[in-house]
């Protein structure tokens, strides 16, 4: 049977690309879902905290978090819907693998230096990461590699930002294999065919949460009329024609594929030519027309799940951390016991 995991940080409500690379997928994989086969989705906080986080936010955050997975249409009788935090082996695990975690790997990884300063050159962030790095943030790769392991999972469905850290986790894996015994599968890394989506400001940079230009993302949560703006003040071109050439045109072509993308159709040349004939404005109306459509249903169930009491919520995520428990345990005994820690 299979077992996939993926998580998502509760830095904010998730926009398009969360949705278009990560959370469509996990839907389709609880639908196709076999039976025997276990999922689980888990909101990241204790990845969250590797950046300050105002407390009463995060709170705040976390709830959100939780009702765009319901409203997106997990379902809590068929997937483990938990908070990380609430799942202390994720943590146990971690310290056991950074024992086995090579420093030079991790320095190799992009997100810490992404996360401290995007562009600057290595010499820059050497010097930068001398006082402003923290060890958290720069062993975040084996927390994920925990959350992964802890429950052997092997499938895990990500943007593909999150490729170099599953690679990492597979060579964790291989690397308590050889050392002590083989407990975890290797988890493959699934990416859906929106693997990059691209801020809608800067087409050079993916969508992301913790972008602090919030018309560089649609949210799940925008209104119509948030939806119009944003996609109003999109970077293009001066070409006035539409074509999809993601070298040359970047903006456009990152549009198009957002449109392609929200009707599941991947031939974004095809798209293109369904353009001809349109302007840039045209073509930001029919996006963003597109989107809202598509988003429509998700906004009225996330404000039905926003309206129930805090109750209904913690009940949610008080099931889901009880069986992330059970989960995560029997990979633990296996672990101690190989290692000789029992
Ligand atoms: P942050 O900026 O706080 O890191 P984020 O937008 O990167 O937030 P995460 O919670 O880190 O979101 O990622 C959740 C999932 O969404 C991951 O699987 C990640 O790979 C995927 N994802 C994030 N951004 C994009 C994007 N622009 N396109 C496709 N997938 C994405
Ligand atoms: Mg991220």
């Amino acid at each position: 049977p299979r077992v996939v995991f993926s998580g998502i940080q509760p830095t904010g409500v998730p926009h398009l690309g969360n949705y278009l690379g990560a959370l469509r997928n996990w839907e389709t994989l609880q639908t196709e879902a076999a039976p025997g086969d276990k999922l689980l989705f888990s909101i990241v906080d204790l990845h969250a905290i590797t950046i300050r986080q105002d407390p009463e936010q995060l709170r705040r955050h976390k709830r959100e978090c939780l009702a765009s997975l319901l409203a997106i249409g997990l379902d809590p009788k068929k997937s483990i819907i938990f908070e990380q935090s609430s799942c202390r082996q994720h943590a146990e695990l971690m310290w056991i693998l950074s024992c086995g975690a090579s420093m030079g790997y991790l320095s190799r990884m992009t997100q810490w230096k992404s996360k401290i300063g995007v562009g600057e050159t290595e010499d820059a962030l050497g010097k930068k990461a001398g006082k402003t790095l923290k060890l958290g943030l720069f062993s975040y790769p084996v927390l994920q590699a925990a959350d992964i392991l802890v429950h052997r999972a092997t499938e895990v469905p990500v943007g593909e930002d999150q490729s170099q850290h599953l690679e990492f986790t597979r060579e964790i894996a291989s690397g308590f294999a050889a050392l002590y015994k083989d407990v975890f599968p290797l988890p493959k890394t699934v990416l859906s065919p929106a693997k990059r989506v691209m801020s809608i400001r800067n087409p050079s940079v993916k969508m992301s949460k913790s972008d602090p230009d919030a018309t560089s993302r649609i949210l799940l949560t925008d209104t119509p009329e948030e939806i119009q703006n944003k996609f109003k003040k999109a970077v293009t071109d001066s070409l006035g024609t539409v074509t999809y050439d993601l070298k040359e045109r970047p903006g456009v072509s990152n549009l198009i594929q957002i449109y392609s993308h929200m009707q599941r159709r991947d031939d974004f040349e095809a798209v293109a030519k369904e353009f001809e004939g349109c302007n840039m404005t045209q073509l930001k109306t029919r996006v963003s027309e597109c989107v809202i459509e598509k988003l429509g249903g998700f906004r009225k169930e996330y404000e039905r799940i926003m309206n129930e009491s805090d109750g209904y919520l913690n009940a949610i995520a008080e099931e889901g951390a009880k069986k992330a428990n059970e989960s995560a345990e029997g990979t633990m005994l296996q672990v101690k016991k190989a290692m000789g820690l029992i």
